[in-house]
């Protein structure tokens, strides 16, 4: 397989960490683990940058992890916290000077094309510049920088969303259900990155133990979690955290 570096660009729930307004200790802690933006990363792979999701911090996470191209976005769902940084990409269409494709299912392309309505407006006016976008509905894999891309179905409460397999890593966020079919398809991973919201259950998303349960069951060598809420302090959850097992921050880097 390829070489592949992941970096973990946003690991926190869609409040971002610290919370507007929370006195937590976690909010207050200056443990950098601490400071998070909304949940992203970045596969880069063959010399080719694959970004999945443009949360609303896009920007501030660019500038600190020095990112300077980006040639796919792989969209997981619709949410606000996981496309609300997507003008963010015109910079991008700048220094490369070429578009950029993107991908997602067919509700979260038909959404991004809603919200940000200019960018395929032939009638809007560039004025600034806005991104130079192609977007393409997912329906199975598919190779990118030579490496194939899987969309993952998983659920979100009700909502199927999109997780992606790249090789031996998934990416697997906002997730309160994984079908039988797509554990299959999770099999022999090298790298799990999977979201856990918080230690009590909520409706769409995985709790702390629900994650370490279907961790358990999906057997990767090393797996992280992400869309970490304001409850997660490392300094504490530390201990009953196994090596295997890790609460992602941000700028971690991962090589495979
Ligand atoms: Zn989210
Ligand atoms: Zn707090
Ligand atoms: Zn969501």
């Amino acid at each position: 397989m390829k070489a592949m570096k992941v970096t973990v660009l946003g690991s926190a729930t869609s409040t971002g960490v610290p919370v507007v307004g929370c006195e937590c200790n976690v909010c207050r802690s200056q443990d950098r683990r601490n400071k998070r933006t909304r949940t992203s990363a970045l596969v880069s792979v063959a010399g080719k940058n694959i970004l999945i999701d443009t949360p609303p911090d896009l920007h501030q996470q660019a500038l600190e992890n020095r990112i300077t191209r980006i040639d796919a976005v792989l969209y997981t769902h619709d949410h606000a916290d996981h496309v609300f940084g997507l003008d963010e990409l015109r910079i991008f269409n700048f220094l490369q000077e070429g578009v950029i494709p993107i991908y997602g299912n067919k509700k979260t392309i038909g959404r991004i094309k809603k919200i940000f309505d200019y960018i395929w407006d032939p009638a809007a006016p560039v004025g600034g510049g806005k991104p130079m976008l192609e977007a393409h509905v997912l329906k199975g894999g598919f190779k990118l920088s030579g490496i194939k891309v899987l969309p993952i179905e998983i659920f979100h409460g009700k909502q199927s969303i999109y997780g992606y397999r790249l090789g031996d890593f998934a990416y697997l966020t906002d997730c309160s259900a994984i079908p039988d079919a797509s554990r299959e398809a999770l099999r022999g991973l090298k790298l799990l990155i999977l979201g856990a919201l918080r230690f009590r259950p909520h409706p769409t998303h995985f709790s702390f133990s629900q994650a370490l349960e279907e961790i358990q069951r999906l057997k990767p060598e090393r797996a992280l979690l992400t869309h970490l809420s304001h409850c997660f302090d490392p300094e504490e959850t530390d201990f009953f955290v196994s090596h295997q097992v890790e609460l992602a921050y941000d700028g971690m880097v991962i090589e495979l």
